[in-house]
């Protein structure tokens, strides 16, 4: 049977296991995709106030406003990975919410468990993510 997501080659539905992923395995993926998504949000919150403009301040010389805009530039960029991250974590946990978790949403082969393990919130295979970059 196909999953749900088009996936010709993966039998995720409905069977004992999805993919070849175990129950336990998935619950341990979900797990850490629900703490992974609790952890971007909470560095996003962390980091709100300093993504806010620099205000230009009378008694700070030029060099460490040069530098308070180069340490927010950087912060910027980290909060655009986080929430890039945010962004994928959260369609991943509605996968497995539809049982499609776990296949790749390019070619539909299995994922994994050991990538999973470490990026719980991949929706492409190993193959297919390196063609695709
Ligand atoms: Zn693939």
């Amino acid at each position: 049977m196909a999953c749900a997501s088009g996936c010709a080659t993966c039998v995720c539905i409905n069977e004992q296991m999805i993919g070849e992923l175990s129950a336990s395995q998935v619950q341990e993926l979900e797990a850490d995709l629900l703490q992974l998504k609790k952890d971007l949000k909470d560095l996003l919150a962390t980091t709100e106030s300093g993504a806010k403009p620099v205000t230009l301040r009378d008694n700070v010389g030029r060099l460490s406003r040069m530098d308070e805009m180069h340490n927010q530039s950087i912060l910027l960029a980290n909060r655009n990975l986080t929430k890039n991250r945010l962004k994928q974590v959260i369609p991943a946990i509605a996968r497995i919410g539809n049982d499609t978790y776990g296949c790749c949403s390019v070619c539909g082969e299995l994922i994994s468990f050991a990538r999973l393990k470490a990026y719980p919130e991949a929706a492409m295979c190993l193959e297919c993510k390196s063609e695709s970059e």
